[in-house]
């Protein structure tokens, strides 16, 4: 993500540290800018040795006090938050089942008893019942999708490569979005991330911001997906912490801050993915994760 630079005058700011032209610049090192506009200490003179709080970073702002914190934290959750009317609706192509049908893999006859059995069920994805009766396989609903989104198949039970990747996100986050990071190209920054249910673009773009890398979707099968994850879940050294209950951006940020308090987090970043909001505390050791839930309703 982009840092912001704001230019006055004949200096400027970023990440809250003053940049001074020519003999200045040391004394740029000594002073920084709470970019909280209502504080009452929105430059501080002294060098970081001095100053007991030194302050957090919050989407790569500098604030000067876990109060200043707090408050730009709960505008980045309001921000963040859908709004409850509008629900959440992941971008639909044309139905898979109608795109099974129009290339052929299934007749109308199939589509028609597959639909009347979802019904009768009520819940359970077309895919799901066009295999129970057998009008196909895995592979073919994997092949659709992948041809629907027009995305690559990643063959995940031959490439382990997730093991060494999928830790860079909370795997909460992985279970409950149905996706995978699959491949980690670290020359290029680009992560490879596999769905089963289509692409679900606000976790990619929630990605792209917190890792500083590009992603690139990719379409992997169900049960392949779904192996992957169990053997996820018993090597997952730190798991995420986890609210499960809606709750206001006030709630929230106070939350945050008493979390980055406690683990003394240098950088905070804040993004939606999903149904969760995820943020991230960067500490000079491990990153700690949390968890919000976004949804009154988990759709
Ligand atoms: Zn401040």
């Amino acid at each position: 993500m982009a840092e912001r630079y704001t230019n006055s005058q004949n200096y400027s700011i970023a990440r809250g540290r003053l940049r001074l032209p020519g003999r200045l610049a040391s004394l740029g090192k000594l002073v920084r800018v709470c970019q909280n506009r209502a504080c009452l200490q929105r430059r501080v003179v002294l060098p970081d040795w001095l100053r007991k709080d030194d302050g957090i970073c919050l989407q790569g702002q500098w604030y000067c006090s876990s109060g200043c914190f707090e408050l730009a934290a709960q505008a980045v959750f309001h921000r963040l938050l859908p709004n409850p009317e509008s629900g959440r609706k992941r971008a639909h192509r044309i139905p898979i089942g109608l795109f099974l049908l129009s290339r052929g893999t299934i007749n109308s006859e199939q589509l028609k008893l597959a639909l009347d059995m979802q019904k009768e069920k009520g819940v359970g994805r077309i895919g799901k019942f066009l295999q129970q009766i057998r009008a196909v396989s895995e592979q073919d609903i994997t092949d659709g999708l992948a041809a629907q989104w027009g995305c690559p198949v990643y063959p995940l039970g031959h490439a382990r490569d997730f093991l060494k990747c999928a830790s860079l996100l909370p795997l909460t986050l992985l279970e409950t979005g149905r996706m995978l990071p699959v491949h980690h190209l670290r020359s290029a920054q680009m992560l490879y991330i596999g769905f089963v249910e289509g692409i679900d673009h606000s976790a990619l773009y929630a990605v792209e911001q917190m890792l500083r890398l590009r992603t690139v979707p990719c379409v992997v099968s169900e049960s392949e997906l779904l192996s992957a994850l169990d053997s996820l879940r018993h090597t997952e050294s730190e798991p995420a912490t986890v609210f499960d209950s809606p709750t206001s951006p006030v709630e929230m940020a106070r939350t945050t801050r008493s979390y980055a308090r406690q683990v003394d987090a240098t950088d905070v970043w804040i993004a939606r993915s999903g149904r969760f909001i995820w943020i991230r505390l960067q500490t000079l050791m491990e990153p700690k994760d949390i968890l919000f839930q976004a949804l009154r309703q988990v759709s």
